[in-house]
């Protein structure tokens, strides 16, 4: 039986080269993005590759970050650009079965200075084949800190409540993406991230599967 030695766990299906979906994890900040990329990187095969967040190649080249609507949209076509070949590169040389993407770009609509249509219109892309492009899409959502909004604590709670408007402009972004689920933030993190995990899992061809269902599993919370 071919083993495949790449990726954390190693795979035990013979067909070492897949064809690539993409995969979108998503959500607003704060929501656990980061940590669930980590666990997917435990407990996946290598058949699935997870992809470098656009912004943060962009800002650690230094690109220009100008607190004007000009420096809003160079930056949003920078990341859209770089999110589009970061994406080709996995879909043409990867042969992984999901190439999980680290945002998409639809996001970038959340962050737009102007309207939705001056967006599509300024990329020159058309929002329906440019959402076609992901197979699924998984939205985290941002927790509520301490249940919401708390008077107690204004600067805190102003950025917790910053948290989810952007949240939300990410949802209204996504809203007509096919095959979008979205994981409700719950008091227990684990819990969601499982959720998560399980969604990514059920986007893997059976051959892929090895053992990541029993790992997932063992990770949930017991009731
Ligand atoms: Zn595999
Ligand atoms: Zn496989």
């Amino acid at each position: 039986m071919a083993v495949l030695e790449v990726g954390s766990h190693h795979c035990y299906c013979k067909q070492e080269r897949h064809a690539t979906k993409l995969v979108v994890l998503t959500g607003g900040p704060g929501a656990g993005k980061t940590a669930v990329l980590e666990m997917a990187r435990r407990v996946f095969c290598g058949h699935v590759t997870i992809l470098p967040e656009a912004a943060s190649l962009l800002f650690a080249g230094g690109f220009p970050r100008h607190p004007t609507e000009a420096g809003r949209r160079a930056v949003q076509r920078g990341i859209f650009h770089i999110q589009r070949e970061v994406e080709r590169l996995a879909v043409e040389e990867s042969h992984a079965a999901v190439a999980l993407c680290d945002r998409g770009t639809i996001d970038g609509l959340a962050y737009w200075p102007d309207a939705p249509e001056s967006f599509w219109h300024d990329l020159n892309v058309d929002p329906q084949s440019e959402l076609s492009r992901y197979d699924a899409v998984i939205h985290l959502e941002t927790p509520l800190a301490n249940g919401g909004y708390n008077n107690q604590n204004p600067l805190r709670s102003e950025s917790a409540y910053e948290a989810r408007i952007i949240n939300d402009r990410i949802l209204a972004a996504w809203k007509d993406h096919s095959r979008r689920s979205i994981v409700s933030s719950t008091t227990d993190f684990l819990d969601k991230a499982v959720t998560a995990l399980k969604r990514i899992a059920s986007e893997l061809p059976t051959c892929c599967h090895g053992r990541s269902t029993e790992v997932i599993e063992s990770a949930a919370p017991k009731a």
